[in-house]
């Protein structure tokens, strides 16, 4: 495995690739890597011929108040993971490459992007499409993989690809779990031994929601009620928010009467959790 740390030999290495027909594919992530992660490389590593693991943590998409400079940086053991699972390349641009001085341009960005994380965490997204559109422009990749975990996230990213033109597959992994059902994240290691067992009731608030709507239960006010009930008996736990929404736009329903995203976001002490449950729409049965 490479370690790739200049964008040009990073461009360099890509065009020389698909010049000779191979299959480039890409999975962008912050390091920290975790069983979430892994995943995604290991699905990545069936689909395409040549792989790259982008690490950066993008300073863009963090505002000032949030944990850039505290963000866990465990880089030997990232590379480590990558070269495990297969990767080709380990891709670590540096903050000044990425983001040269006399850099300027941002994307403006599609409705999918105003709720939710958009609201609560104002320049994220503007960060995360900008960053996304960079990688994609630098390892040129012929498909790219994102976690379910961050669904307003990937929903964003496939607007991108799509309104842009930038010819990348978007390929978007379940979310992979802890055994209590805590969706694993790099953040949950600032989670204390405490937290960490609270955690859990995010993802348990989901799935009663997602229950409830299995039983027929379609108005969001009670669905909401039933997920908010159990985040209540965590009083460590604030909610952001609880939501209903309509998988395609994101915004929130009133009714639920075919698929639906069940978005949520808590804090617990320092750590901001967020996660989602995904109801497909009954398939039609014949007549
Ligand atoms: P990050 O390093 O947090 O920016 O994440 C990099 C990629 O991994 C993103 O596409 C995330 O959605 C994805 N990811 C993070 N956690 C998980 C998880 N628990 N399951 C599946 N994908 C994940």
């Amino acid at each position: 495995m490479k370690v790739i740390r200049s964008l040009k030999a990073m461009a360099a290495w890509s065009d020389r690739l698909r010049r000779a027909g191979v299959t480039i594919g890409l999975v962008p992530t912050m390091g920290a890597l975790h069983g979430g992660h892994r995943a995604l490389i290991r699905a990545a590593r069936l689909r395409c011929d040549a792989l790259v693991v982008s690490i950066f943590v993008n300073p863009t998409q963090f505002s000032p108040t949030e944990d850039l400079t505290n963000y866990p940086r465990p880089i030997a053991k990232d590379r480590a993971l990558c070269r495990m699972e297969g990767a080709d390349v380990c891709f670590e641009p540096t903050g000044h490459a990425m983001y040269p001085d006399g850099f300027q341009t941002t994307v403006i960005l599609p409705s999918i992007a105003r709720r939710w994380e958009g609201e609560a965490r104002p320049q994220h997204f503007s960060g995360v499409a900008t960053v996304v559109a960079k990688l994609f422009g630098v390892v040129r990749p012929h498909l790219a993989l994102f976690g379910q975990k961050d669904f307003q996230q990937s929903a964003l990213v496939r607007q991108l690809v799509e309104d842009l033109n930038l010819g990348v597959k978007i390929v978007v992994h379940p979310t992979v779990r802890e055994q209590d059902g805590l969706a694993m994240s790099s953040r949950n290691v600032y989670l204390s031994p405490k937290e960490r067992i609270v955690a859990a009731a995010l993802y348990k608030s989901l799935r009663a929601g997602a229950d409830a709507i299995r039983k027929g239960i379609t108005e969001v006010a009670a669905i909401q009620t039933t997920m908010a009930q159990i985040v209540k008996e965590e009083p460590a736990l604030t909610v952001d928010y609880l939501a209903v929404c309509d998988p395609r736009t994101l915004e929130p329903l009133s009714l639920v009467t075919s698929g639906a995203i069940l978005l949520g976001a808590v804090r617990l002490g320092s750590v901001r959790l967020i996660d989602n449950f995904l109801i497909t729409p009954p398939a039609t049965r014949p007549l």
